[in-house]
């Protein structure tokens, strides 16, 4: 979570700084600060509980300098406040940080002992206080030496007034990026705050330090020794970071989902064997051929469309498949298996509980492959094997094309290893085929927009729902759920329909609307029944599915082109997305920067 940005060069960094942090909100936007040296070498800090606006609202016509740190917080250790807001200062060096320190309180009371006086509640002002206390000449040997004494994750920013030619950055568990302009340079969490100065950039690796000046940099390992770095240039061909006009990012993703599944299967569907290639598995037939289990980890709505993932590789490759989120998986000292393939699930590629189930799993000797969206991101790298989203930047926190653009990855991995096991050539060229079609059908369930939002109006006047679906609906469901959550705060709760007689039935009646995932499949009948049993109750109810129902059965009916059994999930979702939008829009919600919630969940 949080964003840091950063900024060395001769111009003056303060509206570098505040436009970098505009474009990072997304990953945090409960306060927001900047720190400058100003002409006279002076520190100058500045900083706001709130968003990066109020920040700047507030900064005075004169405020300038450089170089300079900044950042948008998402609050872990004190509350959101101006004074546990970043930067944090100590004599002359100011920081930035993200991330958690984990032993801050052993280190605050010997800091204090030995006579430092601490302003703020936050984990993260020891590092100024560490930092200052060291005596070394050069500003990256002090971060080395006071980084020896933490526990914890940490993307930093370091500014000191004394070396002003300089500064320093270090990674352990939080992203940080390096930007290389022309006789400038930049630092960023994310490439987002980067593209609109430079393409040339640098991910600097776990226990990493660098050394930042105008005309370049350098880089070691926290115990000293040097590092070589080569840029990659960043490929916007997927995409931009700009609204484009509509009026909230969530719901320029949910209509740019065509496109991002186009780019998902581009050369990737073979037509000769009706098969899937994904360059980037790592995997020979013989290999895939002896794969016996697959577990797929992930965290929210990447959990989620890991769930419809291990659907699609039960039904098409008839291996065992299940998902988990990822933050319970790495807790639970897992039984990790030679011949079980995992799959950790990641938009940023940061998520910290999923990086870190994947490291504990190369620790004991697990196969694991990224599906990732973000290029070169830490899932990516530690990874042995992958497949890219291509589904370009999600801005918006709640996750629309990257949910799609993952299911339909599980879609081609299935097909990969369905065809490879029993999935006949036959039913291979009917999910080929089914996969052609999605771009197209999405792209009708979005012109069914307007009904959609109508509904949405319509059930915001509930305090909650419950979202139900069978089988392949199931993962629907959750996601579906979830996203009503997140976005409209309203209480939803996800639950197989199967279920709803052990139980929550207890519940329904004509307060609690149902939404009813209901597909044209074997299972039609049965969810039938549970429709039935929820009207008997006088229960408010919203089906999502294939077919035109009763009045007497169902409220509403958002219909859906029918697609293949296996891939009908994929185009399910969809509406779903748009009733959480509208729903969070009827309730002038800030759509795209929900209360409590971050992108980028890079802390545990
Ligand atoms: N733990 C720090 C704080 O609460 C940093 C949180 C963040 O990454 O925004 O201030």
């Amino acid at each position: 979570m949080c964003g840091i940005v950063a900024h060395i060069g001769s111009r003056d960094c303060v509206p570098v700084l505040l436009e970098g942090l505009a474009q990072l909100e997304y990953r945090g936007y409960d306060s927001a600060g900047i720190a400058v040296i100003g002409r006279a070498g002076d520190l100058r800090v500045r900083k706001a509980k709130g968003r990066v606006s109020d920040l700047a609202a507030g900064l005075p016509a004169r405020f300038r300098g450089g170089p300079g740190i900044g950042h948008t917080r998402w609050a872990t250790h004190g509350e959101p406040s101006d004074v546990n807001a970043h930067p944090h200062a100590s004599g002359t060096v100011a920081i930035v940080h993200n991330g958690i320190i984990e032993n801050a309180d052993d280190l605050r009371a010997k800091l204090i002992a030995d006579g430092a006086q601490f302003a703020s509640q936050t984990d993260s002002e020891v590092l100024a206080h560490l930092i200052a206390a060291v005596d070394a000449s050069d500003l990256a040997e002090a971060v080395r030496q006071a980084l020896t004494s933490v526990v914890g994750t940490y993307g930093i920013a370091v500014l000191d007034t004394r070396q002003p030619d300089r500064i320093v950055v270090a990674r352990n568990g939080s992203p940080v990026v390096l930007g290389l302009g022309d006789k400038e340079m930049f630092v960023a969490s994310d490439v987002a705050a980067l593209v609109r100065y430079t393409r040339q950039v640098v991910h600097l690796d776990d226990g990493e330090v660098a050394t930042v000046r105008a005309d370049g940099f350098s880089t070691s390992t926290l115990d000293a020794r040097t590092t070589i770095k080569k840029p990659s240039v960043v490929d916007l061909g997927t995409g931009s970071y700009d609204a484009e006009g509509y009026r909230h990012f969530m719901r320029k993703e949910i209509h740019e989902q065509p496109k991002a599944v186009e780019r998902v299967l581009r050369g990737r569907l073979d037509e000769r064997f009706h098969t899937a290639h994904l360059g980037g598995l790592n995997l020979d037939a013989r290999q895939a051929r002896e794969i016996r289990r697959v577990k797929i980890l992930g965290c929210g709505s990447a959990y989620y469309a890991g769930l419809l993932g291990a659907q699609l590789i039960e039904e098409m490759a008839r291996i065992p498949a299940d998902a988990e989120p990822a933050s319970e998986f790495r807790y639970r000292n897992p039984v990790v298996e030679a011949d079980t393939l995992y799959v950790a699930v990641s938009q940023s590629g940061e998520t910290y509980d999923t990086l870190a189930a994947v490291q504990e799993l190369k620790r004991k000797g697990g196969r694991v492959l990224g599906v990732v969206n973000a290029v070169g991101s830490a899932i990516a790298r530690e990874c042995e094997g992958g497949v890219y989203l291509h589904a370009g930047p999600e801005i918006s926190v709640t996750s629309t094309k990257t949910f799609t653009a993952t299911a339909v990855v599980f879609a081609l991995l299935a097909l990969h290893l369905g065809r490879i096991h029993d999935l006949s050539l036959a039913d291979g060229a009917r999910i080929t085929a089914g996969l052609r079609a999605l771009p197209g059908q999405i792209t009708q369930i979005l012109e069914a927009e307007e009904r959609i939002a109508d509904t949405a109006r319509e059930l915001v006047g509930h305090p909650g729902m419950f979202f139900i679906g069978r089988v392949r609906g199931w993962p629907v469901a959750r996601e579906g759920a979830q996203k009503l959550k997140e976005v409209s705060y309203l209480h939803a709760e996800a639950y197989p329909a199967s279920e709803l007689k052990h139980g929550p039935l207890a519940l329904v009646g004509p307060d609690l609307p149902t939404v009813a995932v209901v597909p044209d499949d074997e299972l039609f009948d049965k969810n039938i029944a549970t429709l039935g049993e929820i009207r008997a109750r006088s229960g408010p109810l919203l089906v999502v599915g294939h077919r035109a129902l009763d009045p007497r059965l169902a409220d509403q009916v958002m219909l859906v082109p029918r697609n293949e059994p296996e891939l009908d999930p994929i185009l399910l979702s969809v509406p779903l997305q748009l009733l959480a939008y509208h729903a969070a829009v009827a309730l002038g919600n800030d759509v795209d920067k929900p209360r409590n919630l971050a992108k980028s969940v890079t802390v545990e």
